[in-house]
């Protein structure tokens, strides 16, 4: 099955799409997660997406579609991938639909996360990772049960993103409003949208998408 999350900075996409991949054996693909792997390498790629990373403003669409095309033809992608952060551009969502026919190759369902703005900041803020095996936590909506200790690995380093913090956040969100929410008609056009409504608990989220999944798999 081949599904895209949608929605803006903090909405879950990640947190969901990782519940995906554990529970449907289809690979999650976040183009965030591939930029910040190019970054920490000093990749040409990472060199030149950090500044615009750091701005919260979106990298060029040649560098990421050339990015995703090489992806969703890696052996984990045979059952089907979620895709995490792309598009998040007209132009973008054009270049995948190219890209899936000449694979013969079809999305099943868009699933927007529909969060309001006024709880975005606050979630993306409290964010941090467990280094070591990539549990996303938050420091009030789900603190680790032990201070400092990674409750699914035992791992006691933990991560926050540069860009996570509340400044770049409103320019994240100007992003999304002006250059992703567009793609959202373009999917309803063919009939494969669906929103859920991101504002509940993580658990009610992974329900109702669920279900979207049931319907159209
Ligand atoms: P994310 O982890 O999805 O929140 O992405 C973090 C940052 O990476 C974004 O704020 C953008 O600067 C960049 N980025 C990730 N995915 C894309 C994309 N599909 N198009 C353009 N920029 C992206």
């Amino acid at each position: 099955m081949n599904l895209i999350l949608l929605g803006p900075p903090g909405a879950g996409k990640g947190t969901q799409a990782k519940r995906l991949q554990d529970r449907h054996g289809i690979a999650q693909i976040s183009t965030g997660d591939m930029l910040r792997a190019e970054v920490a390498g000093g990749t040409p790629i990472g060199r030149e997406a950090k500044a615009v990373m750091e701005a919260g403003q979106l990298v060029s669409d040649d560098i990421i579609v050339r990015m995703l095309a090489s992806r969703v033809g890696q052996p984990d992608c045979a059952k089907g991938f979620i895709l995490d952060g792309f598009p998040r551009t007209v132009p973008q969502a054009q270049a995948l639909d190219v890209m899936l026919e000449a694979k013969a190759l079809r999305l099943h369902a868009v699933i927007e996360l529909k969060v309001d703005d006024s709880a975005l900041v606050d979630r993306i803020a409290g964010r941090f990772t467990c280094g070591s095996c990539g549990e996303g936590y938050h420091d009030s909506f789900k603190p680790t049960a032990k201070a400092g200790v990674c409750d699914a690995c035992g791992g006691t380093t933990f991560t926050r993103r540069a860009d996570d913090n509340r400044e770049t956040v409103s320019a994240r969100l100007a992003a999304y409003h002006s250059q992703t929410a567009p793609i959202l008609p373009h999917y309803a056009a063919q009939g494969i949208l669906h929103t859920v409504d991101g504002m509940a608990d993580i658990d009610v989220v992974a329900g109702q998408i669920d279900a979207v999944l049931a319907r159209v798999g």
